[in-house]
């Protein structure tokens, strides 16, 4: 099964990809996390869409194809039956048509996406306040969903950081470049699949029982 977890930065996809991968299964392909990664090993990769990062914008295509049809060709060839979760991918047009021939090529269909819906106001305040787990990924708010102990992780014990990323100047450019994309994603995956528009304001457990009770559903 293949599905989709998309909306703007800070509504939640990686928190409920993460809760998806815990309960159900799911291995997440981030590309914001493999790119991550990337400049953090420092690899010719990473040095290259360090700037993209740090301010905001979209790493350009081209650059992010290869990593994603590498991971998946990976997957494929590990997983008989495989839960997949595309959690910040495709973010452009052309990454649309570049997944679908991808799709094509290797005899998959993406069975379902999900679109958090969320207040563009709540954002900024959630993702200035947000903290991620720099092991495990797990996703932690300062003020909505605190850590037990200071700065640590609960599930791992790692030290948790804040996303240089998630700065206000920042997120605003990372917002906006959502809305300019958005209508292009929903129409490529309008084509392809059923999408469940999910109102990603609720608690995080009422998001996940949302998504849940419409993942195993007959179309
Ligand atoms: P995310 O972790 O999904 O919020 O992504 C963080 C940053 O990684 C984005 O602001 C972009 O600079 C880059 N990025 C992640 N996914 C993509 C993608 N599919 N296409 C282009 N850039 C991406």
């Amino acid at each position: 099964m293949i599905i989709s977890i998309f909306g703007p930065p800070g509504s939640g996809k990686g928190t409920q990809s993460y809760l998806l991968t815990n309960r159900e299964n799911f291995i997440q392909l981030s590309t914001g996390d493999m790119l991550r990664s990337e400049v953090s090993n420092n690899t010719d990769l990473g040095m290259k869409v360090k700037k993209y990062l740090d301010s905001g914008k979209l790493v350009p295509d081209e650059l992010i194809i290869d990593v994603v049809k590498a991971r998946l060709d990976t997957l494929v060839a590990s997983y008989s039956s495989l839960r997949l979760i595309f959690d910040g991918f495709p973010r452009t047009e052309k990454q649309c048509l570049m997944l679908a021939d991808i799709l094509t090529d290797m005899g998959l269909s993406m069975d379902r996406a999900f679109l958090l819906n969320i207040d563009l106001e709540d954002l900024v305040r959630r993702l200035v306040a947000r903290r991620v787990c720099s092991s495990c990924g797990k996703v932690y708010n300062l003020v909505l969903s605190p850590p037990l102990k200071d700065n640590l992780c609960d599930n791992c014990g790692a030290v948790l950081i804040h996303r240089s990323d998630d700065q206000e100047n920042i997120i605003r450019e990372r917002i906006k470049t959502y809305s300019e994309f958005i209508d292009s994603i929903k129409s490529f995956f309008s084509n392809r699949t059923t999408i469940f528009d999910i109102d990603a304001n609720q608690s995080i457990e009422n998001v996940y029982r949302d998504i849940v009770s419409k993942l195993f559903i007959k179309k």
